[in-house]
């Protein structure tokens, strides 16, 4: 079965070999060592001057830098499941926020999150995803983040980079708090987070420490000294350390330069078998298609040609399909996938096969190729 889910992602060979070392004592010098290569390697990648390795899924991320950075009030965008998602840690912890809802296809404005800030001038934090996956959708962050910044320096920006951190470099400027995950772009087993963190929101979580496990003030010292406050996620660090690089082999602006290649190729192929693109902005994660047969399109790709994409979510569960594009992807193996769905569409006779969808798929992938 071929994974084309946005997460979690399939884990190479190489990976799941790397990994297949016994477990090693996380308090030892030898696991010290390589913590410390993880660690430089992604303050690099994630462009900030500071990171920090958490075993918890993506979302314990999110929680631990809304309860360490936000001290007033939060404005939360919610243009699908995980921008709700903010909105929801925050009222678990009791912590006041406004909420700016879009439909799941329509990025924020800087002018509504503007506005927003100008009314309430308690509000100190913005949670907002760079890519909201339930869409499939990608945020202006750049646009907004220096709107904000321009309003006030103090205002901490927090941003969900579970499906763009390792998808495309991000311009980290304005950022204080960028979130990922290890099921997405670094297509390792689900379980290790991990969040970039600016100066500022350093200096924040020292000086008002928060939390249990998910107290940042304790989790910087022990991680600038290559060890964690708790028991680290050891393997995944280990597979961590391969996937980083399996990357750095052919250079990070390769993989970049790939999976934007892909995206767009992907684009291109399944509007030319008549697929709609949901969301108005599109990020480079995945494709999302609309259509009413999402459902039956996705099942027959699955049971009758081996690959599984995934659907949407909530009111939009049978009505979207949505195509991973993180990570390694072979070119083969992406082509295949869409060639099920050209196919699904005949046997749903909603389109008559001719191969199209490969066709342009193929010519558009390699056409920079002489
Ligand atoms: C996958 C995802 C999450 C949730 O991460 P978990 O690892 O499931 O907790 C959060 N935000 C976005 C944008 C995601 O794609």
């Amino acid at each position: 079965m071929l994974l084309f889910t946005p997460g979690p992602t399939p884990t190479p060979e190489a990976i799941r070999v790397a990994m297949s070392v016994p477990t090693i004592h996380h308090r030892t010098p030898e696991f010290e060592e390589i913590f410390k290569i993880v660690r430089e390697k992604l303050i690099k990648i994630m462009n900030m001057p500071e990171v920090l390795m958490l075993a918890s899924s993506g979302s314990g991320a999110m929680e631990a830098a809304i309860i360490n950075l936000c001290k007033s009030h939060a404005l939360t965008i919610n243009a699908g499941k995980f921008g709700e998602r903010f909105g929801k840690i925050c009222k678990a912890h009791g912590i006041a926020y406004t909420e700016l809802k879009y439909s799941w296809d329509t990025p924020a404005s800087v002018f509504d999150i503007t506005n927003a800030l100008k009314a309430n001038p308690t509000i100190d934090t913005l949670c907002i995803q760079i890519c909201e996956s339930a869409g499939g959708l990608r945020h202006d962050i750049e646009g907004i983040a220096k709107a904000v910044k321009d309003i006030s320096k103090d205002i901490m920006i927090i941003a969900d980079g579970i499906t763009a951190v390792g998808v495309e470099k991000i311009d980290t400027t304005h950022i204080d708090a960028l979130i990922t995950g290890s099921q997405k772009a670094f297509m390792l087993p689900p379980g290790l987070a991990m969040i970039g963190l600016s100066g500022a929101a350093v200096t924040k979580i020292e000086n008002s420490p928060k939390g249990f496990y998910f107290n940042l003030a304790s989790e910087l010292k022990n991680q600038r000294k290559n060890t964690t406050a708790y028991t680290a996620a050891t393997t995944l660090i280990i597979g961590l350390k391969a996937m980083i690089e399996l990357i750095e082999k052919e250079g990070l602006e390769k993989f970049y330069d790939d999976t934007k290649n892909r995206a767009l190729a992907v684009k291109e192929a399944l509007e030319a078998v008549g697929l709609a693109i949901y969301p108005k902005t599109p990020a480079l994660a995945m494709n999302t298609v609309y259509n009413e047969k999402a459902k039956e399109i996705r099942s027959i790709a699955k049971k009758k040609y081996g690959v599984n994409i995934a659907g949407g979510q909530d009111e939009l569960k049978d009505k979207l399909f949505r195509i991973n594009n993180m990570g390694l992807i072979a070119p083969h193996e992406i082509a295949w996938a869409l060639n099920a769905v050209e196919l699904a569409l005949n046997e749903l006779g909603i389109r008559d096969y001719d191969g199209t969808a490969n066709r342009v798929f193929v010519a558009n992938f390699f056409r920079g190729e002489k």
